[in-house]
């Protein structure tokens, strides 16, 4: 978003800006357990295999590459270098802006900008809600990826998860839909109904006749008394929804719910545990941003926090446009 960095800027942040204290404790401690990835000009990471036995290492790597991309694994291996003996993952859940598939901004597919990487966030902030109150989970921890938000768990029992296990918990976490619960006429979980409160306001006409959902429904969801209504009901129970929307209307409209609130999350992250993901710290080169830990989700704003000290020098010399 703030344009491509050059070799010469990648250069200098490693060099002059870039400090292993970037580097998160939950990383550091498994640090020469983690595969390494760097895409060296741009093409993908496709050095892969690599080792790290510290964290010195690893900055006379990155001040001598200057690399465009630096990754690590989510998984925990005795010999990463071969990505073998495997040790166990974390659990990731990877919310890009780029890819959402509602925003309330007018950004091109593949374009973000401060308003659809707030809802990434509030998206991410969603889903750690669930993954606390549902399941337990407390080491939790936000990273900003330079065009969305990652989150990644590291509680000692998802670590050994597969991915089938993975997927089973994506789906219930992403879909946020509990078919037994709302079959038995209680209202819908909380996590459900803010999530719609969200969405709700950015369905279109053309999605709802896409999604098939009955002109008597669709014109409930468009009015925003009829949204109002509908949010009220989804705490009263499903006796209520179908009510105003009919059976039909209902089914279609939580069909499409649960397929949009599917593709938030980028699924095959979460599954595949032989990913390596963004290294907190380091460089997005595409956009001129830093990926990094976020400590204060809530107040966090990337467009001000994650700027590398090259791109405010580019902003005084003139030669920087904003895109966004
Ligand atoms: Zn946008």
């Amino acid at each position: 978003m703030f344009g491509e960095a050059s070799p010469e800027e990648r250069r200098r942040f490693y060099t002059e800006e870039w400090r292993p204290s970037e580097v998160p404790e939950f990383i550091l401690r498994t640090l020469s357990q983690r595969e390494f990835g760097f895409d060296r000009t741009g093409g993908g990471p496709s050095d892969r295999y690599n080792r790290m036995a510290s964290v010195e290492q690893l900055q006379g790597v990155l001040r001598r590459l200057a690399p465009y991309g630096v990754y690590s694994s989510v998984s925990l291996y005795s010999v990463p270098e071969r990505r073998e003996g495997w040790l166990g993952a974390e659990l990731v859940f990877d919310v890009d802006a780029k890819d959402l598939p509602v925003r309330g901004c007018s950004c091109a597919r593949g374009e973000v900008c401060g308003t659809c990487l707030e809802e990434a966030k509030q998206h991410v902030l969603g889903i750690a809600e669930v993954l606390r109150d549902d399941f337990a989970l407390e080491e939790m921890h936000f990273v900003y990826s330079g065009r969305g938000y990652h989150l990644r768990v590291t509680d000692r029992e998802v670590m050994e998860l597969g991915s089938r296990e993975r997927a089973e918990i994506l789906d219930y976490v992403a879909a946020g839909v509990v078919p037994e619960l709302t079959e038995l006429g209680f209202g819908y979980p909380a996590h459900f109904r803010r999530r719609m409160r969200l969405l709700l306001p950015r369905l279109s006409e053309e999605m709802l006749r896409d999604a098939k959902v009955p002109k008597r429904a669709r014109e409930v969801l468009l009015s925003r008394e009829g949204r109002e209504r509908v949010l009220r009901g989804l705490k009263g129970g499903t006796g209520v929804l179908t009510e105003m929307l009919k059976k039909r209307g209902t089914e279609r409209l939580m069909e499409l719910v649960r397929r949009i609130n599917a593709e938030m999350v980028d699924a095959k992250v979460t599954v595949d545990v032989k990913r390596i993901l963004r290294l907190p710290g380091s460089l997005h080169s595409k956009v001129s941003m830093k990926c990094m830990l976020v400590r204060k989700i809530e107040s966090f704003d990337p467009l001000s926090q994650a700027v590398p000290r090259f791109v405010s020098e580019r902003e005084s010399k003139g030669i920087y446009k904003q895109e966004i």
